[in-house]
């Protein structure tokens, strides 16, 4: 079977090879089981703020909120969605109302950065009105990430609604692959609605790549060349067990590493130093100063040691790690008139029960009940 014929039974199709280069940084914290105490003090007998950031027991303070407005999607990456995905029922979902109250929560808590995500956001009905909404709460950075099927014509009216910044998934240059892999919509739409969303100043664009061996890991000199011919800052992302057919297999993933050690001989890169910085990517800039790749090795060297994420998943729960299926329902407590301080409460406590790293790198990990899509990615 030829690459450009993905089917989702393929992901499961081990190969091998050596793909062993050098480090490209100091691996952060690896996974650590978790210390999980009663009565929520820590080791050594710290009790759970209530007042002052979103702090957790190792002293990561939490200023980054990712949020699931829906779980559906119009497309079926076979790396996330199975063809027959259930989504929730609607009335399940958190209404926009309720969204916001929870996010103006967060920003009183020390939130300064929010994600719409999904699902795909853009299918929710209204999207533009809620980000005007979240807009108005005067948050640092108000972004989304999209498969951009449907961006073109909303990026306008989302920029001008307060949308900072866009992401957009696009996991392969060539028509027929990218159709196989995301198994409906269509390269030209995406590339399309890049060419909008920085028109309408959403830029510089990030584009998320999940890169699948023997599948699209052909293409990482093409996307570093894409990263330098359009000035669009190319993330490469490590396959995780979150999908939702349950194929994941360490075979298929495409470490950080070996994606820059390719890059890297063909056009040398050089890290971006930035003191202080919080994110999942890894950053390189080509050294002769054209252009910047990014590294999300999630599987390989997690950055768990300065995680500040939390997640609102569409169905109202709160989620303190992709990884982990520790949640804090919010829904009923929201539409049984609970006061900001309940809400509060459930937030300060999802943190401080937030795990020291994801566990999947040990033998007894279990895949979280919840695949990305239902979660927010
Ligand atoms: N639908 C939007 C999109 O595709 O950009 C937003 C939601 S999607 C779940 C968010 C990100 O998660 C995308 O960049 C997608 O490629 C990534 N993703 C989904 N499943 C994944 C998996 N199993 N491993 C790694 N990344 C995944
Ligand atoms: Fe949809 Fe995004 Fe998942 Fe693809 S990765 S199926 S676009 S939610």
């Amino acid at each position: 079977m030829s690459n450009d014929h993905v089917a989702a039974h393929d992901l499961t199709v081990r190969t091998t090879g050596d793909h062993e280069t050098p480090r490209v940084t100091t691996p952060v914290t690896l996974s650590v089981r978790p210390h999980r105490l009663d009565g929520g003090d820590t080791l050594d007998g710290t009790s759970m703020p209530t007042s002052g950031p979103l702090i957790d027991r190792y002293g990561r303070i939490h200023r980054d909120l990712r949020i699931s407005i829906t779980d559906r999607c119009n497309l079926r990456c076979v790396y996330c969605m199975s063809e027959d995905m259930v989504f929730q029922p609607r009335e399940e979902l958190l209404t926009f109302d309720e969204l916001v109250r929870v996010a103006r929560v967060a920003r009183d808590l020390g939130v300064t950065s929010m994600r719409l995500t999904g699902g795909e956001p853009l299918v929710r009905r209204g999207v533009v009105d809620l980000v005007a909404r979240l807009g108005e709460l005067g948050v640092e950075d108000l972004a989304l990430t999209t498969n951009a099927t449907r961006l073109a014509p909303l990026a306008v009216p989302l920029k001008a609604a307060g949308l900072t910044r866009v992401n957009i998934s696009c996991d392969s240059l060539r028509v027929d692959r990218f159709a196989s892999i995301r198994r409906r919509g269509d390269l030209t739409t995406v590339l399309r609605a890049m060419d909008e969303a920085e028109s309408a100043g959403l830029a510089p664009l990030k584009v998320n790549v999940v890169l699948l061996r023997g599948i699209n890991d052909d293409e990482i000199l093409d996307f570093a060349r894409f990263a330098r011919t359009t000035g669009r800052i190319v993330r490469f992302i490590e396959f995780m067990p979150l999908d939702a057919p349950g194929q994941w297999d360490r075979d298929r993933l495409v470490a950080g590493r070996d994606v820059w050690a390719t890059v890297n001989a063909v056009w040398p890169l050089e890290p971006v130093d930035e003191p202080g910085r919080v994110a999942p990517a890894e950053r390189f800039r080509f050294v002769d100063g054209v252009g910047e790749i990014g590294l999300i090795s999630t599987v390989t060297q997690p950055f768990c040691g300065t995680c500040d994420r939390l997640r609102l998943t569409s169905d109202g729960s709160i989620r303190n790690c992709l990884f982990s299926d520790d949640e804090h329902a919010l829904r009923d407590l929201l539409r049984t008139g609970c006061d900001d301080d309940a809400i509060q409460l459930v937030l300060r406590r999802a943190v401080w029960n937030k795990f020291p790293g994801h566990a999947i790198n040990e033998t007894d990990f279990l895949r979280p009940h919840r695949s990305m899509s239902m979660i927010g990615g």
